[in-house]
């Protein structure tokens, strides 16, 4: 299950409509990528679907149920943050668990979790240090294993790679769509960089100034660009 539905979603901040109205499916299993100029709405939208910011106006529904006034706790989404997000005084295995640690579960269910997650970040023998002993690629794994361990319903990704260095870039990237054939599970993810957009979609979501120019796959966008803002920003001519 991971399937996200956005029915006229608007957003305002004191009266300025900074998202004037989104009208988006996404299907169970999908890799999205929100692409679009800096400020053009991308993080506001995902915080609108993980439910960080209240919704102004229209709906959005969660595996078919409507989740616009849920408390993000209740839409089992997990948001991947950069890799600074994390505990610099805890260890690997405390940072994958915290939020298993949070809901209560049993430490042995938590171990379960945790080994498992790291088997599949190749993370098994980091587990005792801290983020400080890591090089920004395991990092960014740690932040990764922390939301795969809540076994989301969707991943939702905010520019998780853009404090790493090009040629890590290139390797998290490959590691990410990797991961996510392995689990389907649903993901949105959230760049400026036409590239990362272009590699790792099955589905692109073009956004200028807080509207969906044109949704779809890398090669239809290529191919076919709706208009000549999708054609400069995805750079084929028209
Ligand atoms: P992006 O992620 O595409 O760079 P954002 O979603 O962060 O863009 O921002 C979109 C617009 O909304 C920007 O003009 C930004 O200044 C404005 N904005 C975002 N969050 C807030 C907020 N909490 N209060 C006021 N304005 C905001
Ligand atoms: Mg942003």
């Amino acid at each position: 299950m991971g399937s996200i539905t956005l029915e006229a979603v608007t957003k305002s901040f004191g009266g300025v409509k900074v998202i004037p109205g989104v009208d988006l499916e996404i299907n169970d299993g999908e890799f999205v990528v929100f692409v679009g100029p800096s400020g053009c709405g991308k993080s506001t939208l995902l915080r609108l679907i993980a439910g960080l910011e209240d919704v102004t106006s229209g709906r959005i529904l969660i595996d078919g149920q409507d989740a616009t006034g849920m408390p993000p706790a209740r839409r089992k989404l997990s948001m991947v943050f950069q890799s600074y997000a994390l505990y610099p005084h805890m260890s690997v295995y405390k940072n994958i668990a915290f939020p298993l640690k949070m809901a209560g579960m049993e430490p042995a269910k938590i171990k379960e979790k945790v080994e498992g997650a790291a088997s599949i970040l190749n993370l098994t023998d980091y587990l005792d240090r801290r983020p400080g002993q890591l090089s920004g690629g395991q990092r960014q794994r740690v932040a990764i294993g922390r939301a795969i361990v809540r076994e989301p319903s969707a991943f939702l990704f905010d520019e998780p790679l853009s404090n790493l260095d090009a040629a890590l870039r290139v390797n998290m990237r490959l590691e990410i769509s990797e991961l996510q054939k392995t689990l389907g599970t649903t993901s949105i993810y959230v760049t400026h960089d036409q590239i990362e957009a272009m590699t790792m979609a099955d589905k692109i979501v073009v956004l200028n100034a807080g509207r969906i120019e044109q949704v779809g796959s890398p090669l239809d966008l290529y191919h076919k660009p709706a208009n000549l803002f999708v054609a400069g920003f995805i750079g084929s001519p028209k």
